[in-house]
């Protein structure tokens, strides 16, 4: 007996957080809308692998790390004794309080979720196959592919999930290990290189750069490796790997082009995602991926087959949570011809590492190769008080300004709180403020929000001595 094709005005396919924001997007429009993903729950990657376990691990983490530096006197032999169990559990409260509210969120909306793996059977038409192997075509004239990615696994690393492991299944290990290689310097890998390292693990990240997270200002990144090696960190540059291997018993063993091996009890590998395309038959739909294996889209996030747009981690970069979600939003209102969402040219960038990392606007050497000149004020949280009482007196916060040392161009921070300060950045350049609006205005004390009248201060001094040998 064959099944009865539904229609719906917009499909969605992938329930992550593109997928989602497209979705509650069509219905706020008064569409009826249909969300297809193969989980048990809504989420995505983000939820169930990604960003909202490894930010609960670096939660606990960072718990951790304050907690033994606190209270434990480590100089007498005290020891603060960590289950895995207990992070776990943690993580799975954490994910599973997403997950409701998430699901409220979608039954609020009244969109249609079904739980089943999504294939095109032709530009406006879908099958869906659900667990039990019961299948379920729909057509739709707006579809949404928000399929997200997955680890990539280059072959000369024999991922077992066990031993050598991949970002997902790093995430369920049963027990500490005491010591850990990390291959890749990306974000993924250097934030679960310094959790784990906070939780006291052995950690070495090998990578054939030269330094990690390449994209960031050089001055955070120098500032990261050396928070890196005080938590007992090490970071090995300009490595090729040669071959991965299990030794059977106890230790993954890493031999490096030119000889040098590496041993620890477990490995992780990070080395990139991959768009998640396979089984959708995009060639049904008249699609195809490029040479990245991503799919091409404009600035709507349309594909080159009307009515059907693509968002989040399946078209590549930035491939993050933040951007997933506004290219749903901005794929929806152009498909249903909804004003358009204006264009932020501020989206900054947050690291989780230990400690965090982010960047907004212009680094110094980006100013300097596009504007010929710039002055940069510095705040260094070890003359806050609030890097006094938080104990993070490494961290910093460079505001990047014109050559005048007026307009704010860009700002980078390393440090506690630095993904939620550099919002205070984002909207000064989004508004074009100059630096004065931070001397102008009072800012709460103790607070690192105060590294930005210090920052600015400094650049205040630079442009008063430029002016006076002027
Ligand atoms: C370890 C880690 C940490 C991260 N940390 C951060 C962070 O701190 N901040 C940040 O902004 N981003 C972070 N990210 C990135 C962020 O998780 C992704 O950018 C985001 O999840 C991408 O969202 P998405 O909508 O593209 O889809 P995803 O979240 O990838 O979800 C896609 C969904 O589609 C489903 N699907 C795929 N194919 C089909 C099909 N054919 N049929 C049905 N369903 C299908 C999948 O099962 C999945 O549920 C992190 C990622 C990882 C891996």
């Amino acid at each position: 007996m064959s099944v009865k094709e539904l229609r719906f005005d917009v499909v969605v396919i992938g329930g992550g957080p593109g997928g989602q924001k497209a979705a509650v997007q069509a219905s706020k429009a008064g569409k009826r809308v249909l969300l297809v993903d193969r989980e048990s729950a809504v989420g995505g990657e983000c939820v169930h692998r990604g960003t909202i376990p490894s930010k609960t691990l670096r939660q606990c983490g960072l718990n951790y790390m304050h907690w033994t530096r606190d209270f434990v006197n480590q100089a007498a032999g005290e020891q603060c004794q960590l289950a895995m169990a207990t992070l776990m559990r943690r993580q799975s409260a954490v994910t599973c309080a997403h997950e409701r509210y998430m699901s409220r969120q979608m039954e609020r909306n009244a969109i249609v979720i079904w739980r089943g793996h999504a294939s095109f059977t032709g530009p406006h038409s879908l099958e869906v196959k659900a667990v039990d192997g019961t299948r379920r075509p729909v057509n739709a004239d707006v579809i949404v592919l928000a399929t997200g990615s997955r680890p990539r696994t280059p072959p000369n690393v024999p991922v077992d999930h066990e031993n050598i492991l991949d970002s997902d299944s790093i995430l369920s290990l049963g027990y500490l290990p005491k010591s850990m290689l990390v291959l890749g310097a990306g974000v993924i890998a250097c934030e679960f290189a310094s959790v784990f390292a906070a939780l006291g693990v052995k950690v070495t990240i090998i990578d054939k750069g030269d330094r990690p997270l390449a994209f960031l200002d050089s001055e955070l990144t120098t500032r990261f490796v050396a928070e890196f090696e005080k938590l007992g960190g090490a970071f090995l540059g300009r490595r090729n790997i040669a071959k991965v291997e299990f030794d059977g018993v106890s230790q993954v063993e890493l031999a490096l082009e030119g000889g040098e091996v590496l041993r620890a009890d477990k490995l992780l590998c990070a080395l990139g995602r991959v768009a998640q395309v396979s089984g959708l038959a995009l060639e049904k739909a008249g699609l195809a991926v490029n040479p990245r294996g991503t799919i091409d889209v404009d600035e709507n996030c349309a594909t080159s087959v009307p009515g059907i747009y693509a968002v989040g981690d399946v078209i590549g970069p930035p491939a993050l949570a933040a951007t997933s979600m506004e290219q749903g939003r901005r794929a929806v209102r152009h498909a249903l011809r909804l004003p358009p969402m204006g264009v932020s040219s501020t989206t900054p960038v947050g690291i989780y590492t230990i400690p965090e990392m982010s960047s907004v606007g212009m680094t110094e050497a980006e100013a300097v190769a596009r504007t010929g000149g710039v002055l940069v004020g510095r705040a260094k949280f070890a003359e806050l008080a609030r890097g006094h009482i938080n104990g993070d007196e490494g961290g910093i916060l460079k505001l990047v300004c014109d050559s005048a040392g007026r307009k704010v161009l860009g700002a980078q921070i390393l440090g506690d709180g630095a993904t939620e300060l550099i919002h205070v950045a984002q909207m000064a350049i989004a508004t074009g403020q100059d630096i004065d609006v931070f001397i102008d205005n009072v800012f709460n004390f103790p607070t690192f929000a105060e590294a930005y009248l210090v920052a600015a201060l400094d650049v205040l001094e630079q442009r008063q001595a430029l002016a006076r040998a002027a």
